[in-house]
């Protein structure tokens, strides 16, 4: 009795005038702001596998998005100190990392 109150409570098909028409007012008709969720969720997760951390870093030459744990400039999941930020700066620019640059090849 209790479980089952409980879902039709929660499902909104008790006390109606039909179990169908609390189901399709009431628990149904929120499917598709679920599906939405489900869908915006997709497209702000990290793209490491079974992440389910929210990415926001974009990885340099990848259409990869991670969290700061899988980034591989991040440190991990302390944030990074003003003074690593900077380090990577300027070990971004100093790298020569430049994709006009054939000179190897
Ligand atoms: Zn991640």
């Amino acid at each position: 009795m209790g479980v089952w109150h409980w879902f039709l409570t929660v499902t909104g098909t008790n006390n109606t005038s039909g179990l169908w028409y609390g189901w399709w007012s009431g628990f149904a008709s929120d499917l598709p702001e679920f599906a939405i969720l489900l869908l915006v969720w997709r497209r702000i997760n990290c793209h490491a596998k079974s992440c389910l951390r929210i990415g926001l870093h974009h990885v340099d030459g990848t259409p990869y998005v991670t969290c700061r744990r899988h980034h591989p400039v991040h440190s991990g999941p302390a944030p990074a100190t003003a003074e690593q930020i900077a380090h990577a700066h300027a070990r971004a620019h100093a790298g020569g990392a430049d994709p006009a640059d054939v000179s190897d090849g």
